[in-house]
């Protein structure tokens, strides 16, 4: 057991947990406890591991401090649209509604002498825009892969989600989180036909992953994807 420094941690109690688990947050160590994990031993779990958490942590922190954040959608910053850098510019027109452009970048044009906070509007036209954008794409790759093995959702909405990707319905509605318009085109689609696959499947057993496999065989880079840049992304745009 190393460390001279204490290890900040936090514990969430989830009833959906099956296991313990650690996740590095930049804050600390979050450990997620099931309902039948009792504190103590939830700790203690956590003084095991407590090399690997320490080494999580500060690869998480190295990697937070040469990170671009968004959190100024400003004039000449930059946004990862479909997993590329791509610019935005931020201009005022005589209009008086805020209207957003894609041509290789975004344009964001604001009315004049707005008093409202710069970077809400761009953040909530980017948002409509993205919402328009991605019901079309995720549209086609529903087209592309429910046929298949007849996997048609009722609909598709695209939401502001803060720690998930996608989720499937009781009544075969997915939603999508709209971040996914920052990642990489295959990551949609993975995420889409996850959420797909649930409609046959419930949950993530053998039969599930078998089925994500037959639509895109090399899904696990994509699964991949999401673990070590996905928090990146949802952090950027926090
Ligand atoms: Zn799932």
């Amino acid at each position: 057991m190393s460390g001279s420094f204490p290890l900040p941690y936090s514990i969430r109690h989830s009833r959906r947990a099956k296991h313990l688990r650690l996740i590095a947050k930049l804050h600390g160590i979050e450990l997620v406890v099931p309902p039948t994990v009792s504190e103590a031993r939830a700790l203690a779990f956590l003084h095991k591991h407590r090399d690997w958490a320490e080494r999580k942590l500060s690869d998480m922190r190295a990697r937070a401090a040469e990170f671009r954040p968004v959190q100024h959608l400003q004039n000449g910053s930059t946004l990862p649209f479909q997993g590329r850098e791509v610019p935005l510019v931020v201009r005022e027109h005589a209009e008086r509604r805020t209207r957003i452009q894609y041509d290789g970048h975004f344009l964001v044009s604001v009315p004049v002498g707005s008093s409202e906070d710069l970077q809400h509007i761009t953040r909530t036209a980017l948002f409509d825009w993205v919402k328009v954008w991605m019901r079309g794409e995720a549209g086609s790759i529903v087209q592309r892969h429910a046929v298949r093995f007849g996997l048609h959702p009722r609909q598709i909405r695209i939401k502001r989600m803060k720690s998930r990707w996608g989720s499937c319905g009781p009544r075969n509605d997915i939603n999508l989180n709209w971040l996914l318009a920052f990642a990489p085109p295959s990551v949609l689609e993975y995420v889409v036909v996850h959420e797909l696959c649930h409609i046959l499947h419930r949950n993530h057993s053998a039969h599930f992953w078998d089925l994500v496999a037959r639509h895109l065989p090399g899904y696990p880079a994509e699964r991949q994807w999401l673990r070590r840049d996905g928090a990146d992304l949802l952090r950027r745009f926090e």
